[in-house]
């Protein structure tokens, strides 16, 4: 993976990338917000030099460690669910590549996220000065299961790996009025899941469409 070679952005990765945000309004993405949040980060810089030619295909990659960065829609469809605003304090379980960090706060989100593999999570650092651009990101190395409780509650929490439950712990560190997003099933493919923690705690929970994450593992790795 070689990926810590300075990166450029230019007029050719500004244009495919206009061309995957229409091509996400296409399938669906409504909220101009998230729209222009994709518009804005550069899907390339979190990839592998020889993908940067199709970095903007609504497709998945492989990282490092056998796990990947989401497909553009997927990444843009949890966003929209998530109704994010200014300033909200947002959990992220699943930090993966640091894409889906970078766009929530690039909608002017505090982020919160978590990553159990070692690797990964100094893979980051060390490769991704980028992330840089945006100081209201906070990166941890420990269990999504868990959840950060001394950061608890937060405003809203997206899970971007397929998990086989909703962590209990995570709905109690859901604030209430909080939107939760999270792919539930087992292997082969998850339900998109939006539970929505009312002001007198009440749960609501809706399914919403089929997608096929790597799974969420138990403890941290490293
Ligand atoms: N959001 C990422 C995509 C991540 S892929 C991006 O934008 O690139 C899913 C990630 O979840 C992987 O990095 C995997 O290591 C991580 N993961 C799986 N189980 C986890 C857990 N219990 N706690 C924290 N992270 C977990």
């Amino acid at each position: 993976m070689q990926i810590d070679k300075p990166k450029e952005d230019t007029y050719l990765h500004k244009g495919m990338r206009k061309q995957l945000v229409d091509s996400l309004r296409s399938k669906g993405i409504k909220d101009e917000k998230v729209l222009a949040a994709i518009n804005n980060v550069p899907r390339h810089f979190f990839l592998d030099t020889a993908f940067e030619r199709i970095a903007y295909e609504d497709r998945a990659f492989e990282i490092l460690a056998k796990q990947t960065i989401s497909h553009p829609f997927t990444v843009a469809f949890q966003t929209e669910l998530l109704q994010i605003k200014k300033f909200d304090k947002v959990l992220e379980i699943g930090t993966g590549s640091a894409y889906q960090s970078c766009i929530l706060a690039e909608m002017g989100a505090m982020v919160f996220s978590v990553e159990r593999q070692r690797e990964l999570y100094d893979f980051v650092d060390k490769n991704f000065s980028f992330i840089k651009k945006y100081p209201m990101i906070r990166r941890f190395y420990g269990d999504g299961y868990v959840g950060l409780p001394t950061f608890a509650p937060f405003d809203k929490i997206i899970v971007t790996a397929g998990a086989p439950f909703v962590p209990e712990k995570l709905i109690e560190q859901l604030k209430p009025g909080g939107i939760f997003v999270i792919p539930v099933g087992d292997g082969n493919g998850q339900r998109m899941l939006k539970i929505t923690k009312e002001i007198d705690h009440k749960i609501i929970t809706e399914e919403l469409g089929d997608f096929d994450f790597v799974p969420m593992l138990e403890g941290r790795n490293g």
